[in-house]
């Protein structure tokens, strides 16, 4: 045996190795059950095949004059070789075609016309020992007929149609899948190349294999994709697949599995294993759909997609989901009961990107729910909240924003005292927005910083426009988000704001809500401390809105309490309300707070309230909240 065979069998056994490798790596990570994975062995096991081919090929070479055995041997594989070679670059697009979430081929004629060249290479391949169109034995010597040529074009034009595909699918892959399928092109074309230049640099297994490999270690691993814990597939798996069937206009049916009572979970099942409840839950999902079909985007919120895009199919799915969770779940020792709310939507007809599938899977479902199975018209609340979420971009790209004030006065003089600077956004398309309902948007956003930066700023401006001063206003009160304040360095933030402006700090009250966590108080009380000391002052807002009331104005150092308007107007209604209005009035004052109560829309309720001494009084019966122009008229008006 010559160096040159021996070379090149030592070249076709390391592709031989390296196909294994990919081979045997692929199936250790158990990703087989989906059809991009199947394909991949498919076209790692061509290689691998033609590698030995090759090398009993070149092993017999130096014998093939000698003995007519040796020569039967190499002409079998030279054919076998060809059959499975010019499988690959076709393979190869249907491989593209998967990972591109392309889907199957629908049309006939398309299906055809892509095969065409497959079926005339394979003919003249197969035909070859009649008609030697492709190669032929010259001296029992290998050589090229015109045929080769045609099955190289054949292959060129597969993985051109594949780059195309790639092209095309482009914002749909990750950086990493962009780069592996870029370095396959690349590392194939050269050996292809170098190939048909030099007939004896047999390279081109060996390219082939490597490419592979790269595709492996890069595509066919889901690192990035997939939970390391639970093995579920991840936010960012659902952006990119979805982002693919909407781009390739692949219909899939959408499925959005919302477990409501999570935190009943959270206080029972034990906290070493939080990934049991997904764990579980995606056990039964897959009973439905395959496993590479379900997401878990959110702690107790899983996506699945039906790429059958049939509607009735999704529905019954969810109504399987929904009944599923009429009964009891086992998470180790525990047995729970959990409820969800199923929705069910299609892409690309209501879900036109991911984005709008994470609507589902972040917009907390509305309070109010008399289903468990949410469709159609039933959704247009996540449209509501997509659009208002546009709104809000646009309120600042258009200066839709407002701050609107609404006066406060003392209760025993009805003298103006303050008032309440309050948001509110007019939008060119969904005319004016309330608080109510994008305050809360922005808070899962975080535009909410931007906002009520905002706020701030044309406060100080107007407190610095000596206006508030001159109508004898000792402070105007600016909602804060608890979210914003416990972000470090917000203290500095608030006085780098006010220090612009170069006003008194102490004419601005902060306000914010008690429905605070009691494990952040500490966090919380350093914050109020540190912008108290530098001057500004404090009201705890909507006090008997939520529980932890008494521990939250102990713990922290507020000027004011507001009294929310519930209170008062229960206060009105019933005896019951009547105690809890007069004992919080007494306790609060024990404290040392001053107290105002809002909501006050009647000369009744300041009766009440008199009879109780609270100090100030901000309601409808004074004035709503109105732009600053009116509110300057008001204040100027005086006393009511
Ligand atoms: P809030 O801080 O409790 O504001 C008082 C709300 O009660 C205001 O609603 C006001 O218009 C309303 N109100 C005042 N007096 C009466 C009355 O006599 N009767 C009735 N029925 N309602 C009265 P608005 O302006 O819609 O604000 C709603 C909520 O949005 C606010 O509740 C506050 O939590 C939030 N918000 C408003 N502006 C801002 C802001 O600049 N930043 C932040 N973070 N939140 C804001
Ligand atoms: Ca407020
Ligand atoms: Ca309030």
């Amino acid at each position: 045996m010559n160096s040159v065979n021996m070379a090149h069998i030592a070249l076709h056994v390391s592709a031989l190795l390296v196909s294994i490798t990919s081979i045997v790596f692929t199936l250790i990570q158990q990703r087989t059950d989906k059809i991009q994975n199947k394909i991949y062995i498919v076209l790692i096991s061509i290689v691998g095949f033609n590698s030995v081919t090759q090398i009993i090929n070149s092993a017999m070479q130096p014998l093939v004059h000698s003995s007519d055995g040796a020569y039967l041997v190499v002409r079998v594989c030279d054919y076998l070789y060809f059959t499975f070679h010019a499988a690959l670059c076709p393979m190869f697009l249907v491989y593209v075609y998967s990972v591109c979430g392309i889907g199957k081929f629908s049309d006939l004629k398309r299906r055809l016309s892509y095969s065409l060249l497959f079926i005339v290479s394979e003919l003249l391949i197969l035909l070859n020992p009649l008609l030697h169109w492709v190669y032929r034995y010259e001296d029992r010597a290998f050589t090229r007929s015109w045929g080769e040529s045609l099955i190289y074009i054949a292959a060129v034009f597969y993985l051109g149609v594949s780059l195309f595909r790639l092209l095309f699918s482009w914002n749909a892959l990750t950086a990493k899948r962009r780069l592996a399928l870029i370095y396959f092109f690349v590392i194939v074309i050269a050996g292809v190349v170098l190939q048909l230049v030099n007939m004896d640099l047999k390279c081109e297994l060996f390219t082939e294999a490597l490419a592979l490999l790269g595709v492996m270690t890069s595509i066919e691993s889901e690192d990035d994709r997939i939970d390391i814990d639970t093995g579920i597939y991840n936010r960012k798996a659902l952006q990119t697949d979805l982002t693919s069937y909407i781009l390739n206009k692949r219909p899939v049916g959408v499925i959005c599995v919302k477990i409501t009572n999570l935190e009943l979970f959270e206080r029972t099942a034990n906290f070493e294993n939080p990934d049991i409840l997904p764990t579980v839950v995606a056990a039964f999902l897959r009973t439905l759909v395959p496993r590479y079909c379900i997401y878990n985007t959110n702690p107790g919120t899983f996506i699945l997609t039906e790429t059958d895009g049939e509607p009735a199919r999704s529905m019954k799915i969810a109504e399987i989901i929904s009944r599923r969770f009429d009964h009891t779940w086992h998470f180790g020792e525990n047995e729970l009961l959990l409820n969800a709310v199923v929705m069910t939507s299609s892409a690309p007809e209501r879900i036109k990107s991911a984005n709008d599938a994470f609507y589902m899977a972040d917009s907390p479902v509305p309070a109010n729910l008399d289903k468990k199975i949410l469709t159609g018209r039933d959704l247009d609340y996540l449209m509501r909240r997509a659009a208002v979420e546009n709104a809000l971009a646009r309120g600042f790209e258009e200066g839709g924003f407002e701050v609107y004030y609404q006066p406060t006065y003392s209760l025993t003089d009805r003298k103006l005292h303050g008032a309440e600077a309050l948001i509110r956004l007019h939008d060119s398309l969904l005319g004016n927005i309330f608080p109510d309902e994008f305050i809360p948007i922005a808070e899962q956003n975080g535009l909410i910083d931007d906002i009520d930066d905002f706020v701030l700023r044309e406060v100080c401006s107007f407190i610095k426009s000596g206006v508030p001063a001159s109508l004898g206003i000792e402070s105007i009160n600016v909602n804060l988000s608890v979210i914003e304040c416990m972000q470090p360095g917000f203290v500095k933030h608030i006085n780098d704001i006010t220090e612009e402006y170069d006003i008194d700090k102490n004419m601005i009250n902060f306000e914010i809500t008690e429905s605070i966590a009691a494990s952040n108080y500490e966090v919380l009380s350093k914050v109020v401390k540190a912008l108290k000391d530098d001057g500004f002052h404090f009201s705890m807002d909507d006090y008997g809105t939520g529980y932890s009331n008494m521990r939250a104005i102990f713990m922290l150092d507020f000027d004011v309490v507001k009294i929310d308007k519930s209170i008062l107007w229960s206060a009105e209604e019933s005896e019951l309300g009547r105690i809890i209005l007069e004992s919080s009035v007494h306790m609060i004052k024990q404290m040392h707070r001053k107290i105002l109560v809002e909501g006050v829309e009647t000369e009744n309720q300041i009766e009440l309230l008199k009879a109780l001494a609270v100090d100030y009084l901000q309601g409808y019966f004074f004035s709503k909240p109105v732009p600053k122009a009116d509110f300057i008229i008001i204040a100027k008006a005086g006393r009511k």
